[in-house]
């Protein structure tokens, strides 16, 4: 059913990986003069280029809203009729195979709102390059293969802007006239442009240092807001625990003799890792207990491990071209999230990332944005930053840690480090290091770059009692996806263990590889029939659908000794009991009530854990196992199973409140977990609906000494209605609407909660004196937050898809990369109901009716309207 719709702008052009060809000139240096000013900076470039291989084809040096003021080769200026632009792109004809090119632009960063290139934050000058922000400050060719040697010269008025830095070590600077300063900075490592930066400002250092494995000194520099210095502690921390963990488990030093980190308040994602000088959205660096979350401080420690990680995975080694994207981003995601995992609790972490890759990804791959984790065509990179590219990116790394075993992956990432050390590299080139280095056979796992979609595997288990044999069938089946209809076998390594109900015990885990589209394993001497636990510690990202009953999976739940799969085991319990109601069946509920209060009382269980695996599924999580999503129908059952919850087990949940209210706060992971706990309980004796419920929230709100324990009861405070859920809201914004990043917060409570008049509450939100489209985290906030609120979103009345839509067509005008994130939620019109579909669809036919629509929405929107 192909129906029309008409974007007024051409459709703008795809861009195809079989399309890549080496660079036509290399730039070996480029020496950079900015005069900087708010208003008005200029730009002059000296590049060194040379031509590269034989032919006779221009110059072409990218730009994006660019005028040269100047050209010159070899030192003369060209006349206008020896240059002209082609899409933006300066193109200079050469006659030598060396030249030295010149040009000098001019930029008004106060003016850019898209937030890419060289942009004014909060008093402060700052760059954001990645992917194709260079183009938009000088004419240069903005591609990943292009590796310079930068020389960075900065001048800018000493008043405002007394901290200039660049990339690289700091070479000299000085006074100048009329109040003016400069500094030189120079980058040793040949580097894409995508890693370049620039900060001018007023910023005060929390300076630490860090002596490496070879015993070199390096100064390390958190450059923030003077009064926000009290909140850089944790993030100087992390910086320091990543410098160390990569020295031990991957063998890699930091390179430069200083390594800084600014913190910017207006940033359309989470940070940067340009070479020495990492660009962060402020979120992932302050944090204190009065106004971070623990969840803020996880996130600062892995934001800040991921950005130093990168400095070999992403800058030593690079990327060929942007279909590589996930060499670098899935790779460093793998490295931080096991970095996170050993500076606490690897159980939680892993549940922490599979509930992440589940709610983001597998819903993005099961839609019409599905993408292979190696793109094979995009209009507008930016929208390729995915969780697809992130998160499955990682997955499919740690399948191969899995496979190799420590050791040999080390093997594998030392030759993968040494042989492409300087180059920009490709996603087989890191395959093919894991084949030689770690000496295994990746053919038909090279699958997982190409094919998009996620796996399912159907697993029964069957036992013969004659022969006392068990046998195991799998099958595997992968989902169409847009321009692959048809998918082969991948081979899914799979963890699994049987247990034995009347010892408890199993006989060990051993590692399935499932590679046919139907493949059967048996086992011999099973008296009985064992329970399969399969899919250990998410060994492999697919959906598994099992023939095991509410009693095998209630078994597992308290026995498993892999604390994934014992989560996973509560979780499919659950999932299967709010199913069934769902459908409006009959449905036992008490197992699943008998196996929280199992979790509860069982004192040898972390309560981290204990508090991740007595959540019930998100309502999202539900959606997804159902073949027409029921919003409405999905958060009435989910509330009366917590209402039995909490009811059913009011007084342990009472008991559990109390016992783990801190004395004082500290960050320890026991301190996190009592909290996590701490919190779950509230959440559930306020489901309970006891009459003190709202009362207790208030009180917990009111006496926390830390974030998490107020934002938590604000959040519980805010799904219902009460006095006291007004009060605290009133008291929240007046205590923190001064500070930008807590005041996120009260927005983002208030579009998450599950209320029935969220829409109008966001729609009023949206009009708020503090509410603006100028600030990524603001929007993501509000209107980011609201479009993962399934209940309030897909309000039958349409109200929701209307008010993502408005956000996004007048953002697009700002920022429309940060607006083309919130376009998904929209897409996923084909898992609702007919009414629902036609509204969604017609929201994206409104957007893509919008003249002057960017390529950045153009793109999303078309797609999901496939
Ligand atoms: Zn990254």
């Amino acid at each position: 059913m192909a129906d029309m719709h008409s974007p007024t702008a051409a459709a703008p052009s795809v861009i195809r990986r079989a399309d890549y060809r080496a660079p036509d000139w290399l730039i070996p240096d480029i020496a950079l003069d900015f005069d900087l000013d708010p208003a008005l900076t200029r730009v002059h470039a000296t590049l060194s280029v040379t031509r590269n291989g034989d032919h006779e084809r221009p110059l072409r040096l990218d730009g994006d809203g660019l005028i040269p003021l100047e050209v010159k080769v070899d030192g003369r200026i060209l006349d206008q009729q020896q240059w002209h632009l082609d899409a933006g792109a300066l193109i200079i004809p050469l006659s030598g195979d060396a030249h030295s090119v010149e040009t000098l632009v001019e930029l008004a960063p106060e003016s850019n709102s898209k937030l890419m290139g060289l942009y004014a934050s909060g008093g402060l000058l700052c760059t954001q390059c990645e992917a194709e922000g260079f183009r938009r400050i000088t004419f240069f060719s903005d591609r990943p293969d292009i590796l310079s040697r930068y020389s960075v010269r900065l001048a800018a008025d000493k008043a405002r802007f007394p901290i200039l830095l660049a990339n690289g070590d700091p070479i000299e600077q000085g006074d100048l006239d009329g109040g003016r300063h400069w500094a030189l900075w120079n980058d040793p490592f040949p580097k894409p442009c995508y890693l370049f930066a620039l900060v001018a400002g007023d910023l005060a250092c929390n300076a630490d240092r860090f002596v490496t494995m070879s015993g070199r000194e390096v100064a390390l520099g958190i450059w923030v807001k003077e009064n926000d210095l009290p909140r850089t502690a944790h993030a100087m921390e992390a910086l320091k625990n990543s410098m160390a963990w990569d020295e031990r488990v991957y063998g890699r030093e930091y390179d430069l003799d200083v390594f800084n980190i600014v913190a910017v308040a207006d940033f359309n994602f989470g940070a940067m890792e340009n070479k020495g000088l990492n660009i962060f959205n402020s979120r992932y660096i302050l944090a204190d207990p009065e106004t971070a979350t623990d969840i803020d401080y996880d996130g600062v420690e892995g934001v800040v491990a991921h950005e130093y990680f990168h400095n070999w995975s992403g800058n030593r080694v690079t990327c060929r071209d942007w279909f590589q994207l996930s060499l670098k981003e899935g790779f460093t995601v793998f490295r931080d999230q096991n970095f996170s995992a050993d500076m606490g609790s690897h159980a939680v972490k892993r549940i922490e990332d599979v509930r992440i890759l589940r709610a983001a990804q597998f819903q993005e791959d099961s839609g019409p944005l599905a993408h292979p984790i190696r793109p094979e065509s995009y209009m507008e990179i930016s929208n390729f930053y995915t969780s697809t590219i992130y998160n499955k990116g990682a997955e499919v790394i740690r399948m191969m840690a899995l496979m190799l075993g420590a050791e040999r992956f080390r093997a594998g990432t030392d030759l993968y480090f040494d042989r492409h050390d300087g180059q920009a590299a490709t996603c087989e080139d890191f395959v093919a290091a894991m084949e030689e280095g770690g000496g295994i056979d990746l053919g038909q796992f090279r699958l997982w770059y190409e094919q998009a979609g996620t796996p399912h595997v159907r697993a029964l288990l069957t036992h013969d009692p004659l022969t006392q044999s068990v046998e195991l069938t799998l099958e595997q089946t992968i989902p169409p996806t847009p321009g692959q209809p048809v998918k082969q076998p991948m081979a899914i390594p799979l963890r699994t263990a049987l247990f034995d109900p009347a010892t408890g015990g199993h006989r060990g885990d051993e590692l399935l590889m499932l590679t046919e589209a139907q493949q059967r394993f048996t086992f011999t001497d099973f008296a009985s029939t064992p329970i399969l636990s399969i899919n250990r510690g998410f060994s492999a990202p697919v959906i598994v659908e099992t023939n095991r009953s509410q009693a095998d999976l209630a078994f597992l739940s308290a026995r498993d000794d892999d604390p994934f799969a014992r989560y996973e085991a509560m979780q499919q319990l659950m999932v299967n009991v709010l199913v069934g109601r769902i459908a409006g069946q009959q449905v036992d509920e008490s197992a699943v009530v008998a196996a929280i209060r199992a979790m509860l009382t069982d004192p040898t269980l972390d309560p981290a854990f204990v508090a991740e695996t007595i959540r019930l599924p998100s309502e999202a999580y539900l959606g997804d196992q159902m073949p027409v999503v029921d919003p409405d129908a999905i958060h009435a059952a989910r509330d009366a199973l917590q209402a039995r919850i909490g009811a059913e087990l009011e007084p342990l949940w009472r008991d559990v409140h109390a016992k783990t209210k801190a004395n004082a706060f500290a960050i320890s992971p026991a301190a996190k977990g009592a909290r996590k706990l701490h919190n779950a309980a509230l959440h559930y004796l306020v489901a309970a609906g006891a009459p003190d419920g709202p009362a207790i929230a208030f009180t917990q709100f009111g006496e926390a000494d830390n974030m998490t324990e107020r934002q938590a009861a604000l959040g519980t405070l805010a799904n219902g209605d009460s006095a006291e859920r007004e009060a605290a809201l009133d008291i929240f914004y007046n205590r923190y609407c001064a500070d930008a990043l807590t005041l996120d917060k009260w927005f983002q409570t208030q579009a998450f909660a599950l209320h029935p008049d969220v829409a109008d509450q966001v729609e009023a939100l949206g009009r708020h004196k503090d509410f603006t489209l100028t600030n990524p985290n603001r929007v993501r906030a509000l209107y980011g937050a609201f479009a993962g609120n399934q209940w309030g979103f897909h309000h039958e009345s349409g109200k929701g898809y209307r008010l993502v839509a408005d956000c996004i067509i007048a953002l697009d005008k700002l920022n429309p990369q940060t607006a083309a994130r919130l376009v998904p939620p929209l897409g996923r019109w084909k898992r609702f109901d007919q009414g629902r579909a036609a509204m969604m669809r017609a929201e994206l036919q409104r957007i893509l009716a919008e003249p002057g629509l960017s390529k950045d929405v153009t793109e999303q929107a078309s797609k999901s309207l496939e």
